[in-house]
């Protein structure tokens, strides 16, 4: 019993693992942290948050599409239109201010690997 409990301790900690680590993808990327800043002004069409933030639409649908696919961000259907919103707005911004005591100021000369889109670079 004891080794099928550790061997699902072991398959939880793993999944978290993976949560964690695309969570913080979703938020490694300059663009993407803009979109989250911009929508705690309230939810957005695509094509308002081209407008609002001077990005192409192209730019913006693949952020938000891993937006929503990390959770941070929810979408709702109103007529032919998607409004795109916060999902949890409080726990974000907790999230953002414990990590800027992590972090330390921007490092320009951090490597973006190949794998790895620089901020410039898109998704
Ligand atoms: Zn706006």
């Amino acid at each position: 019993m004891a080794i099928i409990e550790s061997q699902i301790d072991a398959m939880e900690e793993a999944q978290q693992r993976l949560q964690l680590a695309a969570l913080f993808h979703a938020l490694a990327d300059p663009t993407r942290l803009l979109i989250l800043e911009h929508l705690k002004t309230g939810e957005h069409k695509v094509k308002d948050l081209t407008e609002h933030l001077g990005l192409a639409q192209s730019t913006v649908s693949a952020h938000l599409s891993c937006l929503k696919d990390s959770g941070l961000v929810s979408v709702r259907s109103q007529g032919r239109a998607s409004l795109y919103s916060l999902s949890h707005a409080q726990d974000l911004a907790a999230v953002q201010s414990q990590a800027l005591r992590l972090g330390r100021p921007a490092n320009r000369n951090h490597q973006w690997h190949e794998g790895h889109p620089s901020p410039e670079g898109g998704v």
